[in-house]
């Protein structure tokens, strides 16, 4: 089965960019608990605001209620009926309807007229609750809002009903405004504990990042340290193989071994040096026009010897346009090379590997690497840019890698703001495909 793996720009994680990351997270995680909480608050309040309000209001209704129930009796056994006395804590907003069996009104304190016309038509349509109050709402023509609150009573022989109510517009406009309130300093909440957020996971993550800095700065002084002696070494090698006084055989071949043990170390320690300068942020780019076709055929020609060391044959495909574009020459040759070389290293003798040029299109250019070799699986593939990663290490080791060529050639990628892809098959081969950009306005890190 056929894999793809795509790498874009600014794709891979680095770590600057995971403690970038790792801030946002922490500070998108506190909002939101922050967020739930000011939720779960403005709710809680706005309840208990409610229910403070309205019970109060509900229990002058009902007793209201029940003491014009008890007038209205006493006034039919004979009684003075005392209006003042119906309800005692009657306010200019109370208002009650008494009706016979037969729907006759026969006593009443009205609702204002603006209201009337509404609890008439509540009362009517038979929607208020006995011994029990219910809200009820309506905007009027001019948008303001009404708010009733309607109970009633009914005596025990059903020989009459009294509905009471009351206007409760303006508390409930209060509460509403209040509730207003209470969202917006919910939001301004929530902004500032946002800030405050990012601010305290920045100062938590800062020794993390100082302590992953100073292991980098480590690795990069420590490589660069280790260069010198390592080229000393190396011209000393050469010095002893160019001695005449040293004839044996068998000295002659332990002084080859060791040049080349001392070899892959300086490309090694070049390797780590480049990659611990890519996350200081301290790799240098030289940026000149230069022609990628051009480039990509010198591959073909140098990595041809290498490649027929194995019986494998590397062929051109594509027209090789001369096609110009601005980046590290350097580095792209580094790209090419490192992904040649693992072609080579990964396909068995007399397989081929090909080097294909697509010609530059809405200001792209693309090349692919593709050889015949062993593939990588679906599982390997998200993994083989991470740095020492290698499917078969010792497969790799054998072959002189250390697991940092991918990492290299996707960084170099990324500083050059384009995009690598790669697509492989196990034991029927794989491709990587590079697109580049013709310019970039800015090269570095991506
Ligand atoms: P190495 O030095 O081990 O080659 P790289 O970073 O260049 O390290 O590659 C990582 C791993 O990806 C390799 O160990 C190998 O398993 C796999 N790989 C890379 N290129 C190819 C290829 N062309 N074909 C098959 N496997 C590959």
């Amino acid at each position: 089965m056929t894999a793809l793996f795509k790498k874009g720009e600014g794709s891979v994680k680095k770590m600057g960019d995971m403690f970038r990351s790792g801030i946002k997270a922490l500070t998108f995680f506190y909002a939101a608990i922050m967020c739930v909480f000011l939720c779960i608050l403005i709710f809680g309040v706005h309840g208990v605001m409610k229910w403070a309000i309205t019970s109060e209001q509900e229990r002058e209704l009902i007793e209201t209620a029940e003491s014009i129930m008890g007038a209205q009796k006493n006034a039919r056994l004979g009684a003075t009926f005392d209006e003042n006395n119906l309800y005692k804590s009657a306010s200019d907003r109370l208002f009650f309807y008494v009706f016979d069996n037969n729907g006759t009104l026969i006593r009443f304190s009205r609702g204002s007229y603006r209201i009337e016309p509404f609890v008439l038509e509540v009362i009517e349509d038979g929607l208020v609750p006995k011994n029990e109050i219910k809200v009820f709402g309506k905007f009027d023509e001019t948008r303001r809002r009404t708010e009733l609150m309607l109970t009633s009573v009914e005596s025990e022989n059903g020989a009459i009903v009294v509905y009471v109510g009351k206007d409760v517009s303006a508390m409930y406009s209060g509460m509403a405004k209040a509730t207003y309130a209470f969202i917006l300093l919910g939001v301004i909440s929530l902004i500032f504990s946002t800030l405050i957020g990012f601010f305290l996971s920045r100062r938590a993550l800062k020794p993390a990042r100082l302590a992953y800095e100073k292991q980098r700065q480590f690795a990069a002084d420590a490589s660069h340290e280790l260069r010198t002696p390592l080229a000393v070494v190396l011209s000393t090698a050469d010095l002893l193989l160019n001695d005449p006084t040293i004839k044996s055989d068998f000295l002659r071949q332990t002084i080859l071994d060791m040049k080349d043990e001392v070899k892959k170390m300086s490309n090694l320690v070049a390797d780590l040096l480049l990659v611990a300068r890519s996350d200081n942020n301290a790799l240098k780019t030289l940026a000149v026009r230069f022609d990628i076709a051009a480039l990509l055929r010198q591959a073909v020609r140098t990595m041809t010897p290498i490649a027929e060391k194995k019986n494998i044959v590397i062929k051109e495909r594509g027209d090789f346009t001369p096609t110009e574009i601005l980046g590290d020459e350097q580095k792209i040759r580094q790209l090419i090379t490192i992904l040649v070389d693992n072609a080579i290293k990964y396909t068995k003798e007399g397989g081929s590997v090909t080097i294909g040029f697509v010609p530059a299109k809405q200001g792209k250019v693309s090349f692919f690497i593709e050889d015949t070799g062993i593939g990588i699986s679906k599982e390997d593939l998200p993994k083989i840019f991470d740095r020492f990663y290698r499917v078969d290490k010792a497969r790799s080791r054998q072959m002189g890698g250390n697991g940092l060529g991918l990492a290299i050639a996707d960084e170099i990628v990324r500083m050059h703001k384009g995009e690598i892809e790669v697509i492989s098959e196990e034991g029927k081969g794989t491709r990587f495909t590079v697109t580049l950009r013709l310019k970039q306005k800015y090269i570095g890190r991506g």
